[in-house]
This record gives structure tokens, sequence and C-alpha cells, in this order.
């Protein structure tokens, strides 16, 4: 699953803190809230340039 801003559709940074989940976005530095956070399927998107994220 991959998690994109709704506002610039940039990749977001997840940051797990206390058991939740915080969804920030690099690009507009700012906190998207769970429920505007836009979900991708990860077979749904093509590789991102620079290379994929390994975790
Ligand atoms: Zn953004």
């Amino acid at each position: 699953m991959t998690y994109l801003c709704p506002d610039c559709q940039q990749p977001l940074e997840v940051l797990v803190a206390c058991g939740c989940r915080d969804y920030v976005c690099n690009q507009c530095q700012q906190l998207v809230s769970k429920g505007r956070v836009v979900h991708l399927e990860a077979e749904l998107i093509e590789p991102l340039k620079g290379g994929a994220q390994t975790r």
C-alpha cells in the first residue's frame, strides 16, 4: 500500500508514534489527516523514479 498526499500527489512519509500513524507530506510540509490520505494499491502504480523503498 502506498499513501499519497491529496494535494500534491506525492508519496507521504508515515510516522508511527504511540501506536498511531501520522502521515507527513514533505512537499507541503504538513500533516495529512488519515481521512484525507490517498491510498494506492501497490500494483496500480508504476515504480517511482529513483528506486523503490525496500522494507
Ligand atoms: Zn503534499
